[in-house]
């Protein structure tokens, strides 16, 4: 596979075929690891936060650009520090002795060799989380497969149009389904305790003026109830580059977070997570501090 070190990056689905040495391609990353922050992340699933928060680092850079990204700063405008596949390896063992759950490598898709490599240099004895917006090659996500123990990935589209308006990709749901699949198949549920050592968490964010596309997608995950855990993320919060999106432009209704809520329960999902409506603030973004 050609990966972001050699001549022509094709790692995640929009195979870009540049050179990441020196030019970059839709993520716009390059080829050494950039990171925005790491640090004890106590607001994610309870299974994976826990009780002393789970060591998450904030990879920069993104193949899938919504407008209305939460981590904008980041994942556009690249904002944080080049660091080597050392000392990312370092930040792993230092999350570990912070007392982290586990490590939560947020977008990693487009350094997954770099990460690899640093994972051949210290393992942590902690699981491993990849926390991705769901957007995958099944070549990639088999690397990603020798370090990681829980997936979470994001479904965050069905309709073409809506992956086409919202993060200028029409294939979005065909290729994330298929890549989730794949996750699904490859990591059965496990709990220690509270805490999820393996298994797939596939999160879905209601956006506003969206219930139908969010129905479908519960819908389609039904498939995978007895196997898999969703997570309904209700927190939107107006951010990103949004100006010339309107219905993005105020947070989901009580009605909406209900349509959605009911679907799933209509669904027979139970293995599931909630974030409530009152959760939608921008307290839960992450100061860029790194
Ligand atoms: S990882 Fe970046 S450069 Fe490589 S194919 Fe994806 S978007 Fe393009």
């Amino acid at each position: 596979m050609s990966i972001s070190k050699t001549d022509s990056c094709r790692l995640c689905p929009n195979e870009c075929g540049v050179n990441r040495v020196n030019r970059a391609g839709r993520c716009g990353a390059s080829e050494k690891p950039k990171i925005a922050k790491y640090y004890l992340h106590p607001f994610e699933e309870p299974c994976v936060s826990g009780k002393r928060g789970s060591g998450t680092v904030f990879f920069c850079g993104c193949g899938l650009k919504c407008v209305f990204c939460q981590n904008y700063a980041v994942s556009n405008n690249l904002t944080g520090k080049e660091i080597t596949v050392k000392e990312l390896a370092e930040i792993f063992r230092r999350l570990e002795d912070m007392g982290a759950e586990n490590i939560n490598l947020v977008n990693p898709t487009h350094f997954v060799p770099q990460i690899a490599e640093a994972f051949s240099l210290y393992r942590p004895k902690i699981p491993v989380v990849y926390n991705t917006h769901g957007y995958e090659k099944e070549e990639t996500l088999e690397i990603a497969n020798t370090f990681t123990d829980v997936y979470l990935p994001d479904m965050k589209y069905f309709s073409p149009k809506v992956s086409e308006r919202y993060s200028g990709i029409k294939n979005y749901f065909p290729v994330a389904s298929k890549a989730i699949d794949f996750m699904i198949k490859c990591r059965k549920t496990r709990f220690n305790g509270d805490m999820m050592t393996s298994g797939v968490i596939v999160r879905h964010l209601i956006l506003p003026l969206n219930t139908a596309d969010s129905v479908e997608i519960i819908k389609w995950f039904s498939q995978y109830k007895n196997e898999a855990y969703f997570s309904l993320l209700g927190q939107y919060t107006p951010f990103g580059k949004i100006e010339n999106f309107k219905e993005l432009q105020r947070r989901i209704t009580r009605r909406e977070y209900e349509k959605v809520y009911s679907a799933l329960l209509d669904a027979g999902i139970e293995n599931y997570f909630v974030q409530e409506l009152s959760s939608a603030s921008e307290e839960y973004i992450p100061k860029w501090d790194f």
